[in-house]
C-alpha cells in the first residue's frame, strides 16, 4: 500500500499523497490516546498543567511537541538528580561525616552523616534528636539487626535512593524489616514492589513473613494468595518444616486461606 507516513519516498507518491496503512492509523491513534490519558491525570493546579492540557484534545500535531517537552523535562531532572547527588560523593569519600553506625555482627563501624539520616528516617531523626548525641564525630549508633554488608546497602540505598539490582535480590528482607524500623517509606515500598515482582515458590514463605512483620497488608495477601496457589510445590517443601516452627500463626492463616480456596472452586 502507498502508505505516506512509512514509504521511504513519499514524493514518488501519486497525490493528494494522503493515504496510510493501517499500521500508522493504529500507531498514531495510540500514540494520541496515551498521550492525552497522561495529560488528564497530570497532577497539580490547572494553571500549571502543561500547555497542551488546554487543548480539549491532542492531535498528531502537537504530538511532537509533547515529546520535545517530555525530553526537555527529564533532562532538566537528570540535572537537577545529579546536583542533589552531591551526598552520595561525600559518602563515598568520607567528607565530614559525624557519626558512625555500628552494625550487629563483627566489623567496622561505618562512617556517615547525621543530617543525612535524619532527613531520610523519622526514626533516625528521633534517635539524633535525643540528648545523647549531642557530641561530635565519636558518635556511634549500633543497627543490630543488619551484618555489615546490610548496613553498607541500606546507607548506599540513603544517600542514593536507589541500589543495584543484585543488591536488591541479595538483601531485600534485612532491608525490607529496616525500611520498617526506621521508618524508611521509600524504601518499604520498593522492597514491597521487588518482592511482589519475584515472587516464586521458593521464597513466598519468606515474603510472606517479612509482610506478616512489617504489617504490609497487600505484599502478605498477595503472598497468601501465591501459597495457596502453589500449595503442593510449597507445602512439600523442606522449608515449610522450619517456617512453621517459627511462624505457627501464619500456617493457619495458610490452612484457612487454602480451605476457603477449595470452597470456592467447589461451588463454582
Ligand atoms: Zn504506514
Amino acid at each position: 500500500m502507498d502508505c505516506t507516513i512509512c514509504t521511504s519516498m513519499p514524493v514518488m507518491l501519486r497525490p493528494p499523497r494522503n493515504i496510510i496503512c493501517s499500521t500508522c492509523y493504529e500507531g498514531a491513534r495510540s500514540v494520541i490516546f496515551f498521550i492525552n490519558k497522561q495529560l488528564q491525570t497530570a497532577q497539580g493546579p490547572a494553571d500549571q498543567k502543561p500547555n497542551l492540557c488546554k487543548a480539549s484534545y491532542l492531535t498528531l500535531e502537537n504530538v511532537s511537541k509533547w515529546v520535545r517537552d517530555m525530553k526537555a523535562e527529564s533532562e532538566e531532572l537528570g540535572e537537577k538528580i545529579r546536583f542533589l547527588s552531591g551526598f552520595s560523593v561525600a559518602f563515598r569519600d568520607q567528607i565530614h561525616t559525624d557519626i558512625l553506625l555500628q552494625p550487629g555482627e563483627s566489623g567496622p563501624p561505618i562512617p556517615a552523616h547525621k543530617a543525612l539520616l535524619a532527613i531520610r528516617s523519622e526514626v533516625f531523626n528521633n534517635i539524633l534528636d535525643s540528648d545523647g548525641c549531642k557530641a561530635p564525630a565519636t558518635d556511634t549508633v549500633k543497627l543490630p539487626e543488619l551484618n555489615h554488608e546490610e548496613l553498607e546497602s541500606l546507607l548506599e540505598f540513603l544517600y542514593n535512593g536507589d541500589l543495584p539490582e543484585d543488591k536488591m535480590n541479595k538483601h531485600i528482607y534485612s532491608l525490607s524489616l529496616a525500611a520498617d524500623k526506621y521508618g524508611i517509606s521509600y524504601l518499604q515500598k520498593l522492597c514491597e514492589c521487588h518482592m511482589l515482582k519475584s515472587m516464586s515458590p521458593a521464597n513466598a514463605l519468606d515474603v510472606l513473613e517479612v509482610a506478616d512483620v512489617c504489617s504490609s497488608l497487600k505484599l502478605k495477601e498477595n503472598a497468601l494468595d501465591y501459597i495457596v496457589k502453589n500449595m503442593h510445590d510449597i507445602v512439600f517443601s523442606a522449608k515449610y518444616d522450619s517456617f512453621a516452627l517459627k511462624n505457627p500463626h501464619l500456617c493457619v492463616q495458610i490452612s484457612r486461606a487454602s480451605l476457603m480456596d477449595a470452597k470456592r472452586k467447589s461451588v463454582s
